[in-house]
């Protein structure tokens, strides 16, 4: 399942490392280019493409139309606001026993699974009263 990261694939997926929110293509563009090698902004959708479908990273689409992306914690699960684009992780998984279940009912061997939550986060409700 897991491909070789190339080099502007592991670059990509390392600044977002650095990020504790999600940041749209083209801020990691930007961030890149200031950067002494800088990737193209091509370069930038097609790392993250191809790192969204390795379950690395996961993207999401903001009510303006913009795409902002993070990485996927190994088994983190989060609430994401819809609005800013936060995620808040929660503490444990709540699908854990669900998922060794699965596993051993389909005799299905599972990498990694997604769990997301969307809808808005205390401090948007509290600006759209
Ligand atoms: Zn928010
Ligand atoms: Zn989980």
């Amino acid at each position: 399942m897991k491909e070789k990261l190339t080099r502007s694939q592991e670059r990509v997926l390392h600044l977002l490392q650095h990020h504790d929110h999600a940041v749209s293509a083209q801020d990691l563009h930007s961030e890149l280019r200031n950067s002494e090698k800088s990737v193209g902004l091509a370069t930038v959708y097609r790392s993250l493409e191809t790192l969204k479908l390795q379950g690395l990273i996961k993207a999401l689409t903001l009510p303006n139309g913009e795409t902002v992306y993070s990485v996927t914690r190994a088994d983190r699960h989060h609430l994401n606001c819809l609005n800013c684009g936060k995620s808040l992780p929660i503490d444990s998984c709540p699908i854990h026993d669900l998922g060794n279940q699965l596993a051993k009912k389909h005799s299905f061997q599972i990498y990694y699974h997604t769990l997301e939550f969307f809808g808005m986060c205390s401090q948007c409700q509290e600006e759209s009263q």
